[in-house]
């Protein structure tokens, strides 16, 4: 059963999410295709036989990002190896992607799919419905399972490898093309594959209030700071940091909640993560009901001595 994979990379190598669909893959079939593209995708693809893949497709010729390019071309390469599967990350490219490519399959896409299971010559598929509310175990029925695949939850490849590189020309007639990226601030983690998060609520107060929750973030010193939609909606941080149903899916080790009160929206964006720690001066916030350890307090006394905890026990290495 061949799975082919649609690999994001940045500085070449996968991305992390990528590198988690390619293990993904691997874990349930030994021909995995792994498709690569773009500037830098040379140096990317010499190294996805270590990250599970056991075929790579290189395209080469255009570097710009085109969703419906990309989408006929993996529809292609899923029809040439005569794939079962076609797995992407559920990444903002992914996710503009892979409906493209479903259509183009004659498939149903199944996004942030949260497992992925053999079943007799298919899959079966389990994904979070209605903001998390329900969580749906699906057999898929179409030829072709289109999937895209929650960050943070499956285990990247680790048994090494290596994998025969051929190279392909792309196609070049997108509708669409990207035509410029830009670049966080040097240094600065993304939300959605920082390690640790400490997100920050309306009960900061007003911008300024994100000081302590940046100078937790700091003293972690592979901490990410997210944030609820309520103070995004009033431009108090930058859409990029927001955490829930309409931002992004964070899956971290450690999460930390402050001033947040947790409503629904906002837990579907985080409930995964693996340790939850919510600061709420309010002892009945909905928030304490996911988390594995509360503060009931003011975060503005309650921050600087866990900065200084942290820095404290940092500091002893
Ligand atoms: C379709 C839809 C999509 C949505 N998508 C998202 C989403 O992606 N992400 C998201 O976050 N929300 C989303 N929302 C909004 C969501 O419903 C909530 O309105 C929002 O999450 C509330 O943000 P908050 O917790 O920061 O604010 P509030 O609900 O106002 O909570 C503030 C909290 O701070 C506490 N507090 C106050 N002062 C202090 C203090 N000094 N110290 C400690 N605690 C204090 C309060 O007790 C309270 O619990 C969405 C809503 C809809 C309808």
């Amino acid at each position: 059963m061949t799975i082919v994979v649609y690999v994001e990379h940045q500085h070449g190598a996968p991305k992390r999410a990528s590198a988690e669909a390619l293990g993904a893959a691997r874990s349930l079939s030994d021909q995995v295709v792994a498709v690569v593209a773009g500037e830098g995708a040379d140096a990317a693809a010499a190294g996805l036989g270590g990250h599970g893949a056991t075929r790579v497709v290189h395209l080469t010729g255009s570097h710009a990002f085109s969703p419906d390019a990309m989408a006929q071309d993996l529809a292609k390469i899923v029809g040439e190896h005569g794939a079962k599967g076609l797995f992407l990350s559920a990444t903002s490219t992914g996710s503009d992607v892979a409906p493209r490519a479903a259509a183009l399959l004659d498939s149903t896409l199944f996004s942030n799919c949260t497992a992925v299971n053999a079943a007799g010559d298919g899959f079966e598929i389990t994904r979070p419905w209605l903001a998390g509310k329900l969580i749906a175990e699906l057999s898929p029925k179409s030829s072709v399972l289109c999937a895209t695949l929650r960050r943070n939850t499956f285990q990247a490849h680790s048994g090494g490898g290596n994998a025969e590189v051929s190279q392909v020309a792309a196609t070049e007639t997108g509708q669409a093309t990207l035509a410029r990226i830009e670049a966080k601030e040097e240094g600065k983690l993304d939300v959605s594959e920082a390690p640790v998060v400490v997100s920050g609520g309306r009960g900061l107060k007003e911008p300024e209030g994100f000081g302590v929750i940046e100078e937790l973030a700091a003293a972690f010193g592979d901490a990410a700071v997210g944030a609820s939609r309520a103070v995004v909606d009033a431009g108090w941080r930058p859409h990029g940091e927001q955490v829930g149903q309409t931002g992004k899916t964070v899956s971290p080790q450690l999460y930390i909640a402050v001033a947040i009160s947790g409503a629904i929206q906002h837990l579907a964006g985080m409930k995964t993560s693996k340790v939850i720690v919510a600061i709420n001066k309010d002892p009945e916030a909905p928030i304490f009901k996911v988390a594995d350890y509360g503060i009931v307090g003011d975060a503005f006394e309650v921050l600087p001595v866990l900065t200084e905890e942290v820095r404290k026990i940092r500091a002893q290495g």
